[in-house]
This record gives structure tokens, sequence and C-alpha cells, in this order.
């Protein structure tokens, strides 16, 4: 009499936990779907199975570990019961269906898809419709997704008489298999469609129109919910997923919900002052430049930048200003800014190099 507990390698005050675990391992490693035509396994397999039958059950375990058997509890040929069926399905549920094949095949929820979208600034700060082309997989319309031509219906499986499965006796106990035939569908395309070659469904460009919302950003994901890649025996589709790249505006930066552009002053504007006019993504804005603004000095304008996505509250649009100097020159503008010269004399450069002077001379102490 072989060794239960040997052959499951597990104590004799091992738990039912202990006991589910190691047949488990054991019998994942020797599933004769893991070893086709491998006698050796397959003998390993029915032992380990013989063993976990009788030890998963207290009233067979309590005979074995008293009289060194579990026979004569269970009557009949088949002292553990009807068949593995049962015991699959309570320690593996689902995981061992699907390579067993047992069962028809269940429905799944399609894969999801991915299409990347470029948007202009403009279209991303206020939000825009658009109109993509999806490619993917959609039911012929020809055959309604049957694969066969029309007026013809699929005729069923002669291997497996339409189960979708086959029984194979593998000594005492039976396992289901999956029919490769009609691979487990019940039905074969005896006149497939024409359109779809009997495939049942055809790739097409599928036109979808998005909505999208103002404040997206590069790096935006839109899922929608639904139009993805169809099913799988008849779940529903997958999921669409839109990431979004927002194009470089020439005068615009973008930097989360603020917008920065750089506008020209001349020199005059920058010594007295002045009111300009800034673009805005929606319109002008009048600013004030007090007299003696620098190069680089920024304003805020807020509220005038992209909208939170979301929400309503708008970011602030940056101006940061630079003092232009003009390329060439009137014969005019060269005597009025010669005469600035002149009359300013060379006060910039003098205080520059009394700044320079300080230093070095505190660097010499
Ligand atoms: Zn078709
Ligand atoms: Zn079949």
């Amino acid at each position: 009499m072989k060794d239960y507990y040997e052959t499951l390698g597990v104590s004799r005050d091992a738990s039912e936990a202990d006991i589910k675990k190691a047949f488990r391992q054991l019998a994942l490693k020797y599933h004769p779907d893991r070893n086709p035509d491998n006698k050796e396994s397959e003998e390993t397999f029915k032992g380990i199975n013989e063993a976990y039958s009788c030890l998963i059950d207290a009233e067979k375990r309590t005979n074995y570990d008293r009289f060194g058997t579990a026979e004569g509890v269970g009557a009949g040929q088949s002292p553990f019961g009807t068949g593995f069926g049962d015991i699959f399905d309570d320690i593996f549920g689902d995981f061992f269906g699907t390579f067993t094949g047992r069962g028809k095949p269940r429905p799944a929820k399609g894969n999801d898809l991915r299409y990347d979208l470029e948007l202009t600034l403009m279209e991303s700060a206020f939000g825009t419709e658009k109109m993509v082309e999806i490619p993917r997989w959609e039911f012929c319309s020809d055959c309604n997704g049957s694969g066969s031509a029309p007026g013809k219906m699929p005729s069923a499986c002669p291997n497996c008489r339409g189960a979708g499965q086959i029984r194979i006796q593998q000594g005492f106990f039976s396992i289901a298999k999956t029919c490769d035939r009609c691979g487990g569908a019940g039905k074969i395309i005896t006149d497939p469609c024409k359109a779809c070659k009997g495939q049942g469904r055809i790739r097409t460009y599928k036109s979808i129109s998005v909505k999208i919302p103002g404040g997206v950003d590069t790096g935006s994901r839109l899922r929608i919910s639904g139009e993805g890649e169809m099913g799988f025996h008849g779940g529903p589709r997958g999921d669409l997923y839109i990431y979004l790249n927002i194009e470089e505006h020439p005068f615009f930066k973008r930097d989360g919900n603020d917008l920065y552009c750089d506008v020209p002053v001349s020199f005059p504007q920058a010594a007295l002052g002045a009111e300009i006019e800034v673009p805005l993504i929606d319109g002008t804005h009048k600013l004030k430049i007090p007299a003696g603004t620098p190069s680089n000095k920024i304003f805020h304008i807020r509220g005038k930048g992209i909208q939170k996505l979301g929400g309503s509250h708008r970011g602030d649009h940056i101006v940061r200003i630079y003092v232009d100097v003009p390329k060439s020159l009137t014969q005019r503008q060269r005597e009025l800014l010669e005469e600035f010269a002149h009359v300013t004399g060379d006060e910039v450069n003098k205080s520059f190099k009394e700044k320079i002077k300080n230093l070095f001379i505190g660097a010499e102490k």
C-alpha cells in the first residue's frame, strides 16, 4: 500500500490547507495536459489524485490513519467518487477550466485600443470635437458575424457532436478536452462567407466623434468606453483610449495652466513707460508698463491663461518684456539717438566702470 502522505510530500499532521497546497503544486506539474504521452507522469498524477481524494476527506483520512486504507468507505467501483471534475472545480476553479477546455468558451471583454491625437494649443485650451478614424474589427455585415455564407448555417462539429469538448478516458478517470476541430465552439463553418472568409469579422475604419474638454494637456488620456476591439464569444467591446499631444505654439508657451509669452517694447517705451497691447489666447489685454522697466521684467495677467481641466478657474497669462533694439535706423532716428547719446553722455558706461572698479579694489584688500 502506498503512503498517501509520502505521495503528497506532507507530514502526517498536515492541515487541509497544506494538503491542498501540496496537491495543487503536484497536479500542475504532472497533469496529463502538460505531459502528453508520458506514461510515467500519468501514473504519478493518478497516484497524487488518489492520495488527495483520501486525505482531503476527513472521514476517509481517519480511516486511512487507523486502518491504512480508505477503501470500503465509499461503495462502488470507484471509491473516490465519480471523477475528478469535482476536485478540480473545488481547488482550481476557473484555472484548470482554461486548459482542460472544460465548458464552453466564456464571453470576455475585447482588447483596449490606443489612438494618438495631436491638438493645437487653442484646441487644448478651449476644448473641441474631433472625428477620429479607428482601425478595428467589426462584425461582418454580410453574414451577421456567423462566418457562414448567406442562407447557410454552421453545422454541428462531427468530432465532438456539437459539445465543443471531448472526454478522454485516462485510467479510471476522464478528462475533458477542447475539441481540436471546432476549437470548443461545437460548430464548424461548411460554407464560409465570402466577405470575411468565414471569420465573421472584417477589418474596417470606424469614425468616432471625440469630445475633448478644455484644459487637456500633453499626456492627457481620454477613455471612450465600449469603442475598443470586439469582445470574445459575445463579450462586450474593449475601451478606446485617446492619448493627447499638444503641438507647440509659435508665440505662447504653456506650463500647466499658465501661458508665457515674450513681448518687445522699444527703449523709449521702457524708459518712459507705456501702455501696450498684449495678445491673449482669447483677445488682447492692455498692459501698463511703468517708466524705467528693464528687459526681462515679468508681468502677470491673472486668470487669462488656460482653464483648469474640469473647472472654471483659469491660470495666468505671463508676459516677459524685452527691449527691442532696432537693426536699422532712419536718418531722423539716428540724429535723435545721437543727440540723446550726447546729452546723456556715457553715463551708463561710466557707472558700470565705477562698479567694476570698486569690485577690483574690494578684491585687492
Ligand atoms: Zn461574413
Ligand atoms: Zn468539435
